[in-house]
């Protein structure tokens, strides 16, 4: 097992030196591939809606940027997305979008997830990233349906979270939120930003450490990319983008190491700083990939549906899964064994 020195000493290794990083790439696809196998799982991802009621420092989408043009996506666009997902042979799908928790929302969502639930006979597994909630929300969610969550952590060090957001986005909560979820029964994902203003390499390697105290079973992280009018954006950052995509990928090949039967997506951010990097990602380690759904990339995949919905992504060498259930964590089935199977929801 890794001590926290020596992830420090990885993490902050020389850029120049590619071959240390070549080497502990390689060995992080031996370590997924005998833990959970070499195929890449695919969920189709839905961004319901813009709006949110946070205001993180770093977010295109804080409900401060009036220039942010809003959307919410109706029923209906979100059912026919997911109903494309599922003719297309996805296993799940995520919903994501800003956080609200007002009760027409809170309804809405659980209607959403029965409905397709029903409309998928029940065959499309349904991930929420939909933010802090109450308990009973989280509760009720799972009941309608949904059996993964992700909430990001987004930076693990408290002092690093509240240069990140407003004096009133607290820190404990999000910890409570995610000890919420586990407790509810949900397949628990998380992740940090990396590369952040007054982030060091310590703080990422307290990252790792976290996740596997947190026990978690999926993870979400990638580089981070200054959004324009941000308050965060004018803060100077250590690292330089392409630093930022090397380091994104070296914690994915250690949280591998690490943990290595959890599920670890390979991020559109890492996309964002190289026009391989989704692909770079899966070679470092990652095994989950969500290409978007949205409605207007759904009409374009339409008329690529016959095989050709990963068109902006080369795939090729990579064993896709896109047809084999949900694609579940393999060290959830494992830190729940034993559970009563009512409090667990498997395919
Ligand atoms: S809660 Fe999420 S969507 Fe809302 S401002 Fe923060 S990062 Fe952005």
């Amino acid at each position: 097992m890794m001590t926290r020195e020596e992830l420090i000493g990885m993490l902050g290794a020389p850029f120049s030196d590619s071959e240390t990083d070549r080497e502990l790439f390689a060995e992080a696809v031996r370590v997924r591939n005998r833990a959970v196998g070499d195929q890449v799982y695919l969920r189709g991802l839905i961004e319901l809606s813009n709006r949110c009621r946070k205001n993180c420092l770093y977010c295109g989408i804080r409900n401060g940027n009036s220039a942010a043009e809003r959307y919410t996506l109706t029923d209906g666009q979100v059912l026919a997305a997911a109903e494309y997902a599922w003719r297309s042979g996805y296993g799940s799908v995520v919903i994501q979008a800003g956080e609200r928790t007002d009760g027409v929302f809170v309804e809405r969502i659980e209607r959403l997830v029965r409905q397709i639930k029903t409309l998928s006979d029940g065959e499309l597994g349904i991930t929420l990233s939909l933010g802090e909630q109450e308990r009973e929300t989280y509760r009720r969610w799972f009941g309608a349906g949904a059996h993964r969550y992700l909430l990001r952590i987004e930076a693990s060090s408290p002092e690093l979270y509240a240069r990140l957001h407003p004096a009133d986005h607290r820190y404990e909560k999000r910890l409570e939120c995610l000890g919420w979820l586990k407790e509810e029964g949900y397949q628990v994902g998380t992740g940090v930003m990396i590369g952040l203003p007054y982030q060091s390499v310590e703080d990422l390697a307290d990252d790792l450490l976290f996740f596997r105290n947190l026990d978690i079973d999926m993870c979400g992280m990638g580089p981070y990319i200054e959004f324009p009018g941000t308050p965060l954006a004018e803060a100077p950052c250590a690292f330089a983008r392409d630093e930022r995509l090397r380091l994104a990928l070296r914690m994915i090949a250690l949280l591998r190491l690490l943990m290595p039967d959890i599920n670890i997506a390979s991020t559109t951010a890492l996309h964002a700083l190289h026009p391989q990097g989704r692909e770079l990602g899966i070679a470092a380690g990652a095994n989950v990939m969500m290409p978007n759904l949205t409605p207007a990339v759904v009409r374009a995949n339409y008329k690529l549906y016959d095989n050709k919905p990963l068109q902006d992504m080369d795939l090729r060498g990579f064993n896709v899964a896109l047809d084999s259930g949900w694609g579940d964590s393999r060290h959830f089935s494992v830190r729940t064994a034993g559970a009563p199977v009512s409090a667990l929801r498997e395919k």
